[in-house]
C-alpha cells in the first residue's frame, strides 16, 4: 500500500493508513521507521478516535515538519485514513492572499483615517463657522430670512421675526408664520410695482429681475425696508430693515430744506417749485395769477431795539395773518428777513389782487403785542401778475419786487401794481442807493443852515440843520430824496451821527452863540445809541447842550416804543431840547403831547401855507396855537413864505417862524455873515428883520 501511494503526487503532502490503535500502517512518500510506529500517545490522535472525520494540524516529530491534514475513520475497517498537506504549501496562497488583504486594509483604513480626520476637520469649521453665521445674524440690526421653494425656513433671525411681528410666536410656530407672511409681502412687491423702488449703485449689479426693494409700513407705524432676491431654486431672501428713522430724518431734512423754521411757511427754494411747477401747468397758465410781494415797515428797527426775539416772534404772528387771509390754494411764503410772498391763483381780475393786498395792509397794521411790547408794524407790497408781467418765476419776483420798491418810495404802507415804467424809477433808486454810500466815504454830503426867527423881533434865534448831498454829476441832491434811501438801505445812523458832528462843529463856532436844531430819524432813535453819540459829539466839538434841538416828527412816537421813549429822556435830561417837528400832520398829534413833555413843538408848512386859502385850516392853526399857549409849549411856524402868513402867525402868538420869507437853508460861511449882520442890525434898531438871504439849491 505504501508503494502505491508512493506513485501519487502529493507534493509536500503525505497519505497514510491507521489503525484506529494509532499506529501507521503504511505511508507514503514512505519514511524510513515511520511504518508500524504509533501515534496514539499524540494529541492529534486523540481527535481522530473521538471524531468519525475531521482536520487537524500538527507538527512531524522526525521533520518537525508543520502540516494539516484531514482524515476520515473507514465504516467497515478500523482504519483510518489520513490526508496531509504541509502547512507552507496549504497555505502559500492564503499567506500571500492574507498578506495583500492586510496591506490594503492598511491602506484602506489609512485613507478612511485621513478621510475622517479631514472630514472631522471641516466639520468642525463648518459648525464654527455656523455659529458665527447664527451669532451675526442674530447681532445685526437687519431681519434675514430665507424661505425655500417648498416654504421651509432654513435661515431666519430674530430681529427678522421681530420685524415680521412674530417675536412672540414659539420658533416652530414663528417659522411657518414668517414664511407665509415673507411669502405674502413677496406677493405683494410684485403685484404692485409701486413699491419697487429703482436700485442705485453697487445694488444695480445684481440682476434687476431677481431682486427688488420696497418698503412696508407697521401696524405700530414704523417703516420696514425689504429687499427681496429671488433664488435659483424658487426660494427667495428677504433682508428687512427698520427705517423708521432714517426716513423720518430724510423727511425732517426735506421739510427743513423748503420751509422757514421760524413760521413753518414755505420758503424759497418750495416757492421756487411751487412756480415752476404752476407754470408747467397749462391750464393754470391760462388764467390770471398775481405775486404779492410784501415787505414790513420799519422791521429792522423793532429788530434792533427789542431784540431779534422779539423780532422773531413778530414774524410768527405775521405769518399767521397771512395764512389766515389767503383762500385755500393760494401759498405764502416767506423769503427772508421780512419779506414774505403770496401767490394768488385762478384771478377773475386784477382788482381781486388789489382787495387782497389792502387786507393784508390792515391786517397788518394792527398792533401786536408781544410779551410786555405792543408793536405797530406796517407793510408795503408789490403786485406783478403772470402772465403780463412775466413767463418765468425770475421775473415775475423781480417785476413784484420792483413795484414793492416804488410802494416804499411812495411812503410805505401802500401797495403798487407793477408797470414798466417802474424799472426805470427803480433802478435811478437803487443808483442812489448805491452812490450814497459812496457820498458818506468822499464827503459829498453838506449840512446846510436855515434860520429860525423870533415871530416878534425876527432876530435870530437858531438855525435848522437840513443835509445836502452835493452830487459830483448832479448837482445838489434835496434830502427828501435820500433820507428814506439812507433809512431803507440802514446807512440812517452813519448819515445822522455824520450831520450831528457838523452841524454841532459849525454851531459851536457861532458867536453870538445861537441853538442848533438838527433832525433826527426815528430809526436813529430806535437804536438805542443815540444819546451815547449825542454825548461824545457835545464833548467833542465844546457845544453846550442846552443849544442843542433835535427835532423828531410824529412818526417817532407811533409805535408806543419804550427805548424811544428812555432815549428822548436821557437827553431831555442832558439838557438838549426835543422838538416835535412836522406836528398836524399825522393822526394823533395831541396824544403825543401828553406822552412825551416836548420842549417845542413846530407846525408843518402845510398849515402854515394852506391857512391863506382855507377856513377850515385856519381854525385848526389857531386852534393849536391857542392850544399851545395855554399849555406853555413854544411853537415855530415853518415855511413861511408870504408877509400874510407871517402876520397870521404874529397874531395868533406863535413864537418862532422859519421860511423862505426870512431866509433860506445857506451854507455854513453864509451863516457866519448873517449872524455879524443880524448882531451889527441889533445895534442899531434891534427890530428890523434879517434880510432874506438868496440862496438857491442848484437841483
Ligand atoms: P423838515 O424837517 O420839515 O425841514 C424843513 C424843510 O422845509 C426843509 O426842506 C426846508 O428847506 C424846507 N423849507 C424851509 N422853509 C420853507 C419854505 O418857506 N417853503 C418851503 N416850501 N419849504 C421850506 P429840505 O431841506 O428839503 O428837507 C426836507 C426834509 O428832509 C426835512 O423836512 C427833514 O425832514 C429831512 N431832513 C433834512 N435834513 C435831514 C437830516 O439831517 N436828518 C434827517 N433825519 N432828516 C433830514
Ligand atoms: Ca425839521
Ligand atoms: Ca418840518
Amino acid at each position: 500500500l505504501s508503494r502505491f501511494y508512493e506513485t501519487l503526487n502529493l507534493g509536500n503532502g503525505f497519505v497514510a493508513l491507521l489503525s484506529t490503535e494509532g499506529n501507521i500502517l503504511a505511508r507514503g512518500p514512505l519514511v524510513p521507521g515511520l511504518i508500524g510506529s504509533t501515534t496514539a500517545n499524540t494529541a492529534r490522535f486523540g481527535a481522530k478516535l473521538r471524531q468519525p472525520s475531521g482536520a487537524i494540524s500538527f507538527r512531524a516529530p522526525l521533520t518537525g515538519v508543520e502540516y494539516i491534514a484531514s482524515f476520515r475513520r473507514l465504516q467497515d475497517y478500523p482504519l483510518i485514513v489520513e490526508v496531509g498537506l504541509d502547512s507552507d504549501t496549504a497555505f502559500r496562497q492564503y499567506w500571500s492572499l492574507r498578506n495583500r488583504t492586510m496591506l490594503t486594509g492598511v491602506a484602506v483604513t489609512l485613507a478612511i483615517g485621513l478621510i475622517g480626520t479631514l472630514w472631522l476637520h471641516q466639520k468642525q469649521r463648518s459648525v464654527a463657522s455656523r455659529r458665527a453665521l447664527t451669532i451675526t445674524l442674530e447681532t445685526i440690526s437687519q431681519g434675514i430670512l430665507m424661505v425655500d421653494a417648498r416654504g421651509r425656513v432654513p435661515v431666519a433671525n430674530r430681529r427678522a421675526l421681530d420685524l415680521l411681528e412674530l417675536s412672540d410666536e414659539t420658533s416652530a410656530v414663528a417659522g411657518k408664520r414668517a414664511a407665509s407672511r415673507a411669502t405674502d409681502l413677496a406677493r405683494r412687491d410684485a403685484a404692485n410695482s409701486t413699491h419697487m423702488l429703482p436700485m442705485t449703485g453697487s445694488e444695480a449689479t445684481v440682476e434687476p429681475s431677481l431682486s427688488s426693494r420696497f418698503e412696508t409700513i407697521r401696524g405700530d407705524g414704523s417703516i420696514v425696508e425689504v429687499r427681496s432676491h429671488t433664488l435659483a431654486d424658487g426660494g427667495f431672501v428677504h433682508t428687512y430693515t427698520d427705517v423708521t428713522e432714517q426716513r423720518t430724518a430724510d423727511a425732517q431734512v426735506r421739510y427743513l430744506a423748503h420751509h422757514d423754521v421760524l413760521t413753518g411757511l414755505a420758503n424759497r427754494v418750495k416757492l421756487q417749485e411751487y412756480i415752476e411747477e404752476f407754470l408747467d401747468c397749462s391750464t393754470t397758465a391760462q388764467s390770471l395769477t398775481a405775486f404779492l410781494m410784501i415787505d414790513l415797515d420799519g422791521f429792522k428797527g423793532i429788530n434792533d431795539t427789542l431784540g431779534h426775539a422779539v423780532g422773531d416772534d413778530l414774524l410768527v404772528v405775521v405769518a399767521r395773518r397771512l395764512q389766515a387771509l389767503v383762500r385755500e390754494g393760494d401759498f405764502v411764503a416767506r423769503l427772508g428777513g421780512d419779506e414774505f410772498v403770496i401767490v394768488q391763483s385762478a384771478l377773475d381780475q386784477p382788482e381781486d389782487a388789489a382787495r387782497l393786498a389792502q387786507r393784508v395792509l390792515q391786517q397788518l397794521a394792527d398792533p401786536v403785542q408781544l410779551g410786555r411790547h405792543r408793536v405797530r408794524i406796517g407793510a408795503s407790497i408789490g403786485i406783478a401778475f403772470h402772465p403780463k408781467d412775466g413767463q418765468d418765476g425770475e421775473a415775475l419776483l423781480k417785476n413784484a419786487d420792483i413795484a414793492l420798491y416804488c410802494a416804499k418810495a411812495n411812503g410805505r404802507g401802500t401797495f403798487r401794481t407793477f408797470d414798466v415804467e417802474m424799472t426805470r424809477a427803480v433802478n435811478e433808486r437803487r443808483l442812489l442807493e448805491s452812490g450814497l454810500r459812496q457820498a458818506l466815504d468822499n464827503r459829498e454830503l453838506e449840512v446846510h443852515f436855515q434860520p429860525i426867527f423870533d415871530c416878534k423881533s425876527l432876530q435870530i434865534t437858531g438855525f435848522e440843520a437840513l443835509a445836502r448831498w452835493r452830487h459830483p454829476t448832479r448837482g445838489y441832491i434835496p434830502p427828501d430824496a435820500f433820507i428814506g434811501i439812507a433809512e431803507d438801505c440802514g446807512l440812517i445812523n452813519r448819515l445822522g451821527r455824520w450831520v450831528m458832528e457838523a452841524a454841532c462843529t459849525v454851531a459851536a463856532s457861532w458867536q453870538p452863540p445861537c441853538r442848533i436844531a438838527v433832525n433826527v430819524s426815528p430809526l436813529q432813535l430806535r437804536d438805542g445809541g443815540l444819546q451815547d453819540d449825542i454825548a461824545a459829539i457835545l464833548m467833542r466839538t465844546g457845544l453846550p447842550a442846552e443849544l442843542l434841538e433835535i427835532e423828531v416828527t410824529e412818526r417817532v412816537m407811533a409805535d408806543d416804543n419804550k427805548l424811544v421813549m428812555d432815549t428822548l429822556d436821557t437827553l431831555k435830561t442832558m439838557g438838549v431840547h426835543i422838538v416835535l417837528d412836522d406836528f398836524g400832520t399825522g393822526y394823533s398829534s395831541l396824544s403825543y403831547l401828553q406822552r412825551f413833555s416836548f420842549d417845542k413843538i413846530k407846525i408843518d408848512k402845510a398849515f402854515v401855507q394852506g391857512q391863506a386859502n382855507d377856513r377850515g385850516v385856519r381854525v385848526i392853526l389857531q386852534s393849536i396855537l391857542g392850544m399851545c399857549r395855554k399849555l406853555d409849549l413854544p411853537v415855530v411856524g415853518e415855511g413861511v413864505e408870504t408877509q400874510q402868513q407871517l402876520m397870521m402867525l404874529r397874531s395868533c402868538h406863535c413864537n418862532e417862524v422859519q421860511g423862505y420869507l426870512l431866509g433860506q437853508p445857506m451854507p455854513a460861511e453864509s451863516v457866519e455873515t448873517l449872524l455879524r449882520r443880524d448882531v451889527r442890525e441889533r445895534c442899531q434898531d434891534g427890530a428890523s428883520p434879517a434880510a432874506p438871504i438868496k440862496f438857491e439849491l442848484a437841483s
